[in-house]
């Protein structure tokens, strides 16, 4: 690395510095880009099998090393100890899972008239992967693991609040026996490694998971290079709560809460049918001031600190003191904390009820009928996520039609799995991860036609 400028990596808990990081400048992603074409096209090379085993190993190491990468995630990002395991155990799920597609990324026979017509599903080369600092590990895998399955080399810029759990990842990769230089970290600014990532003309393919603005961005540079992309942004998504529902279940504050509210899927738009708006808004009341916030390390803690002193501004400056609300409590002095809450006196159309905030806060927000509850959960230029609560199986498969949204649950709040294709409808995104075809968007199909036709006589 050049080392022209780091990173100073802060423990949002107590806002210590836990690590300076060198941070690339474009000469950094130029030599990588330059060594990852050539990692890519021995590992291209190698028969399907002995890919397939070495994402295998890669996992296999990954879960020998739950405990240290979840403790790392603890103290770089502030995920609460449980979270932190469960998101070191998705990469080594990812990993598994991707291995297992090695072998079955098959292309087709097509029929045709006068000879043999096949595809080709060739790798794109190297790609280009953009995290987030709110889930550092598990994005960075949904992007690395199946680039990597389908045969391309893989740069990762880590966020530049969360560059350490990428950095082990790629020596564990190592020490898994993957190629060098086949997977590299480059952790850095996203105005100057991320960018320099996206101009690369080595760099076949960016997937960028980060805000809507940003992405915005990465999508013009692209356009100018006619470069593939996937983009994951922002979501505002709607809880849509029916009188009939589990109502305990419906309003499980951590719908919104997990992760400290950072995370794309959060369910923040809490719609509730009016007849039982009262009884929602004092169950919440009661749930907000049992939920445990403090120390992330500590088992018991459910809601650790914000990434960072900037997102904990951000947060705040949509919830004036004397806004309307439900509140929970959070610890005071060093450390970034915002505590549960939930506005009860904003419109569908105000600031706080249409953009995302990124942090530990929702509206609760009445509804007539099932024609009013749908259109709400549809007034935002967003589309990624959302849940809908009813008995009435009818109106939930109605209700699931109507949202346009690309990863709805009924009578669940659960989102992302890695074996069910996940991305996001208007604003929320371009293209799908995950799921069955995870590999095949890092792929580019060849057709070939083969002339069964004898010689000229
Ligand atoms: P961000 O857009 O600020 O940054 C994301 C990444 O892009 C970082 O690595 C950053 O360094 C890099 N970056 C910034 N400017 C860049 C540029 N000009 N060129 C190239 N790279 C650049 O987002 P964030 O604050 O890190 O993450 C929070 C956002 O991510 C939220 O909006 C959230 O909704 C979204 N998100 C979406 C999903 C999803 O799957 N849809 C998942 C998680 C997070």
């Amino acid at each position: 690395m050049s080392q022209l400028y780091e990173l100073d990596v802060l423990n949002p808990a107590t806002e210590e510095v836990i690590a300076t990081v060198p941070g690339a400048v474009e000469q950094d992603v130029d030599a990588a880009a330059y060594r990852a074409e050539r990692a890519q096209r021995a590992w291209a090379a190698l028969a399907p099998v002995d890919r397939a085993r070495l994402l295998r190993r890669f996992a296999a190491v990954v879960d020998d090393h739950i405990e240290e990468l979840a403790r790392l995630e603890v103290r770089e990002a502030g995920h609460t100890i449980g979270n932190a395991r469960w998101e070191a155990g998705n990469v080594r799920d990812l990993l598994d899972y991707a291995a297992g597609g090695v072998e079955r990324l098959t292309g087709r026979q097509i029929p045709v008239a006068g000879g043999l017509d096949v595809t080709f599903l060739e790798p794109l080369g190297v790609v280009g992967v953009i995290a987030p600092w709110n889930f550092p590990m598990p994005i960075a895998a949904w992007g690395m693991a199946p680039a990597l399955a389908a045969g391309n080399a893989v740069l990762l810029k880590p966020a530049e609040t969360t560059p350490l759990t990428a950095l082990r990842l790629a020596e564990l990769a190592l020490e898994a026996g993957l190629p060098e230089h086949l997977f590299q970290v480059l952790p850095g600014r996203g105005d100057i490694a991320g960018e320099s990532l996206v101009l690369n003309p080595r760099v076949g393919k960016i997937v960028f998971t980060g805000s809507t603005r940003v992405g915005r961005r990465i999508m013009a540079l692209c356009a100018d290079q006619t470069k593939r992309l996937t983009l994951e942004l922002g979501g505002k998504s709607p809880n849509v709560v029916f009188a009939d529902a589990d109502l305990k279940a419906a309003l499980d504050p951590f719908s919104f809460l997990d992760n400290s509210g950072q995370d794309c899927c959060a369910r923040t738009r809490i719609l509730v049918q009016e007849s039982v708006y009262d009884e929602a808004r004092d169950f919440l009341a009661d749930a907000l001031a049992g939920v445990v916030v403090g120390d992330p390390a500590d088992e018991k803690t459910q809601m650790g600190p914000l990434i960072s002193r900037q997102q904990l501004d951000r947060v705040r400056s949509y919830v004036p003191e004397d806004a309307s609300a439900l509140r929970g409590s959070a610890p005071d002095g060093p450390g970034f904390w915002f505590p549960p809450t939930v506005l009860t006196g904003e419109r569908h159309d105000s600031q706080a009820a249409r953009e995302e905030i990124f942090g530990p806060v929702a509206v609760l927000l009445p509804f007539t009928d099932e024609e009013d509850a749908i259109r709400l959960a549809n007034d935002t230029p967003y589309g990624l996520s959302g849940s809908i609560w009813t008995r009435d199986v009818g109106r939930a498969l109605r209700v699931s039609q109507a949202v346009r949204a690309g990863n709805l649950s009924v009578n669940s709040h659960s989102s992302v799995r890695y074996s069910t294709p996940f991305g996001g409808f208007k604003q929320s995104g371009l293209g799908r991860e995950l799921g069955p075809d995870a590999l095949t968007a890092f792929t580019e199909t060849k057709n070939v036609f083969i002339s069964t036709e004898g010689p000229a006589q």
